[in-house]
């Protein structure tokens, strides 16, 4: 029994939560006392194997295919069955990305298993495997266990482990051989979409001061605009602002938007939802204005302001204004 972590690349070009997927199953393999093995999935993944191959794992699964060349969920559900078939693990992890949360579902349900998607951190009690994920946007951690045969399946959340943690090593790569037929894929790939260049680069920024729903209504964003302005600040926003076209995507912070790690990042009525948190919990010092005090945000806060952000906000910038003569 072992741990298979499945990862994701594209043209050779790793994703960035491959590597932290990996690092928990580095983790979950040195606690659970389990040899790990990794796959990478393609249809030409030598160059990505290889690199993989200079990591801590057991053996390197080059899963390989010319229906691979392009992502189908189809495909990879059919390839993945198999590899999973050959090398019975105990427990497959995945990152949480979109590919992912796209064909993990129907991997998991074609072995008769469930996904436990979206894991934060994970315990091992008295040999036992719990994992810990989010409830109700992120207002609530809870313990899942697996219960009836392995193999467990979860995907793990940005952030949420250290892609710096994952340990060299040297492991062989082993090519597998399946079978995918091509009248079993009911989707054509067309164009990968193209983000636009980004106009904003908020990764540059010194200073970041954030909106949240909290700001209620569009005409008020240029009340923290001026926060934004009196400390020297670019504006950024949570998911919700930039879905509602009040600021421009380019702004959005968060798993889908930009990550940030300014020296203060000053966050204005945000929850703290997982998904906005691991765009920015690597900032210096985080400073949250909410009135709920029970707000997620206020766990990673280094300075907290519970209270009603149209009061908060003129409030500090009057003081700001003053301070700088
Ligand atoms: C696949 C996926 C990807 C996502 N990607 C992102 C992402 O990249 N970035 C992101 O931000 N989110 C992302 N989300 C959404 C995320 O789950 C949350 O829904 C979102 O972050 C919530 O935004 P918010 O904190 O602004 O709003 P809410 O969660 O609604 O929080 C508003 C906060 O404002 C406070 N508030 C209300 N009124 C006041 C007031 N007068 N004064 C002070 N405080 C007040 C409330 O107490 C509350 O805490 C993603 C979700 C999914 C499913």
């Amino acid at each position: 029994m072992s741990i298979l972590a499945i990862l994701e690349q594209r043209g050779g070009v790793w994703h960035r939560m491959s590597w932290e997927a990996l690092a928990a199953a580095q983790q979950l393999g040195e606690e659970l006392q389990l040899a790990v093995s990794a796959a990478v999935v393609g249809q030409d993944v030598s160059a990505a194997a290889g690199e993989l191959a200079g990591k801590r794992l057991g053996r390197v699964h080059a899963v390989e295919h010319e229906l691979l060349k392009d992502y189908t969920p189809d495909a990879y559900a059919a390839a993945l069955q198999q590899l999973i078939a050959a090398v019975a693990p105990r427990v497959v992890l995945c990152p949480h990305t979109y590919q992912v949360r796209d064909f993990a579902p129907k991997l998991a349900t074609a072995l008769d298993r469930v996904l436990v998607s979206d894991v934060v951190g994970h315990r091992v009690e008295n040999g036992e495997l719990v994992f810990v994920r989010q409830l109700f946007q992120g207002k609530i951690n809870v313990d899942v266990r697996f219960a009836g045969e392995p193999p467990y399946f979860a995907s793990v959340q940005a952030g949420a482990y250290r892609a710096d943690k994952v340990a060299a090593g040297s492991a062989g790569i082993e090519k597998f051989t399946l079978n995918v037929e091509a009248a079993a894929i009911r989707t054509t790939p067309l164009e990968w979409f193209r983000e636009s260049q980004r106009a904003v680069d908020l990764t540059a920024a010194e200073i970041i001061v954030s909106v949240g729903r909290g700001i209620k209504e569009a005409e008020n964003i240029p009340m923290v605009q001026k926060l934004a302005d009196a400390l020297g600040a670019e504006l950024a926003a949570s998911r919700p602002i930039c879905d509602n076209g009040w600021l421009p995507m380019e702004r959005q912070v968060g798993s889908s938007g930009q990550t940030v790690s300014p020296k203060m990042y000053v966050a204005v009525g945000i929850s703290g939802a997982i998904q906005h948190l691991v765009g920015m919990k690597g900032s210096k010092t985080i400073v949250a204005i909410n009135k709920d005090p029970e707000a997620p945000i206020f766990e990673v806060a280094d300075y907290g302001i519970v209270g009603d952000l149209f009061q908060v906000v003129p409030a500090l910038v009057e003081e700001i204004k003053k301070a700088k003569g």
